[in-house]
């Protein structure tokens, strides 16, 4: 079963979002109330939880701000197609392949996200369209015109290292274009290896030396990572072009793979609920896709911020995807709009975003120099194996790591170490493969702990680092990748 893929709804959103670039305060503007009033009806009429929630909203601003607790609670009420059901996704995942439809339409794709709640989105061929027009337009073509065609262009090699083989948007996303790519014949195709963050990070290193993709798309963390080997000679790639996404990127990180690999970056800010957000230009800032999101940064009281300032939590709300409304859902992600033009002349508008800032450990090596673990290699073990989603790793000066659980009913202590213990073993498994000497692990006592400033919950904290040393709730705020 190939991927959703609508070849007119493709052309549709390419030729819609093209336009928009031409005239974004004008055109861009008026598709996005046109998008906006679309979604609203759609919400409203088939959407039993819209409607229940929101009977009489006729504006955007009449929709009371949901979270995705919420939505996952009455996750069969949400969607506007009634065969949406958290039995049948679960029942579709545990059987299909990664990017297969489900339903013959949906592509699937789950979340853990910053907040700690699993999530589980929906995607239709139209909201497909849109981030894939949003793609190669915006974030790969640097003029309007530079259509970005050749991104994927024949024969390229491109690198993959992330979460994969399971459901997660970033992986599903690039295994969905490789699938439809199947069909063009092989001198032509894109090719694509998928490597897994987990795999130690010498062994990603020499995997990408014999590959030499001309593309590497990863998170900044990992890339970061890698640049440090690339500067120390221990691997030498050639890249034409190096994609981010998934996590901030930090000024530290730009500067570093920067001078590391010399080649552009592109960078983006998305999120399992909207794949495509902001781009990046070529002056380094993020470009709001202003036509198909529509994002409001409000204080801790639910008021909005005023331009300039960052924002408390952030409203999403989706114009793409009608399968599955998102109207003024929460982002723990603070925004700030930047009232100034960017020098590049794009009329979208500039953003800064400040996610989640976890950290990268280094932890003692058994070979005597530091093993480096990248906190999406660690949050995926812990995830994925010991099946914990709300929990906080901290590193103390001792090089000492405590994990804080939040654990389902762990009003009963049995729950608690239970899943302490299934951490452990996990945990002790992932650093003897990564040849890192095992630290002492503790039970922390405490709950995870939010972070003062937006409730975004830091799920792996180096306590040995300058401005830690406070501990994990009054550490200052510091951030789906493609
Ligand atoms: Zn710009």
């Amino acid at each position: 079963m190939m991927p959703p893929h609508d070849p007119w709804l493709a052309l549709q959103a390419w030729q819609a979002t093209w336009l928009a670039g031409l005239d974004p305060a004008g055109l861009g503007r008026a598709l996005r109330e046109a998008r906006l009033q679309r979604l609203i009806g759609r919400a409203r009429r088939d959407s039993p939880f819209y409607a229940r929630r929101a009977a009489s909203a006729r504006r955007l601003e009449d929709f009371e701000p949901v979270g995705k607790a919420e939505l996952m609670e009455h996750f069969d009420a949400w969607a506007t197609d009634r065969r949406i059901t958290r039995h049948g996704a679960h029942a579709h995942l545990r059987q299909a392949a990664p990017a297969q439809a489900w339903l013959q339409r949906y592509l699937l794709w789950t979340s853990s996200g910053t907040s700690g709640h699993p999530g589980l989105f929906v995607q239709d061929a139209a909201s497909l369209a849109a981030y894939d027009a949003l793609d190669a337009l915006r974030l790969r073509g640097t003029a309007p015109l530079a259509t970005g065609l050749d991104s994927w262009g024949p024969g390229r090699c491109f690198a993959y290292v992330g979460a994969i083989g399971g459901p997660y948007a970033g992986y599903v996303t690039l295994r969905r274009l490789q699938q439809l790519q199947r069909s063009v014949p092989a001198p032509w195709r894109p090719r694509l290896t998928c490597l897994s963050v987990l795999e130690p990070l010498a062994q990603v290193a020499t995997r990408l030396q014999r590959l030499q993709p001309e593309v590497l798309i990863t998170y900044p963390s990992c890339a970061a990572a890698l640049a440090s080997w690339q500067a120390e000679g221990r691997m030498a790639l050639t890249l034409r072009e190096l994609w981010l996404g998934g996590e901030q990127l930090s000024a530290a990180q730009r500067q570093q793979i920067g001078q590391a690999f010399a080649c552009p970056l592109r960078n983006s800010y998305g999120a399992s609920e909207c794949y495509s957000m902001a781009f990046e230009c070529s002056h380094g800032r993020l470009h709001l896709n202003d036509d198909w999101v529509v994002l409001e940064g409000v204080d801790a009281g639910g008021r909005p911020t005023p331009v300039g300032d960052f924002s408390h939590t952030t409203l999403l709300t989706n114009l793409a995807n009608q399968t599955q409304p998102l109207l003024r859902y929460t982002l723990t992600d603070r925004v700030r709009f930047d009232p100034a033009p960017c020098a590049c002349g794009s009329a979208w508008p500039v953003i800064e975003v400040q996610g989640r800032g976890d950290d990268v450990l280094q932890l003692p090596g058994l070979g005597g120099s530091p093993v480096v673990l990248l906190p999406l290699a660690l949050e995926t073990v812990l995830e994925e194996e010991a099946g914990v989603t709300r929990f906080q790793l901290l590193v103390h000066a001792d090089d000492r790591i405590e994990l804080r659980l939040a654990v389902a009913g762990s009003e009963n202590e049995g729950n608690a170490a239970a899943a302490f213990e299934r951490c452990r073993q996990a945990l002790q498994r992932y650093l003897s493969l990564q040849q890192a000497r095992q630290p002492a692990l503790l039970h922390g006592r405490g709950a995870p702990a939010q972070q003062a400033g937006s409730g975004k919950l830091r799920r792996v904290i180096d306590l040995r680092r300058d401005g830690h040393a406070a501990g994990p709730s009054s550490v200052a705020t510091p951030h789906p990748p493609r």
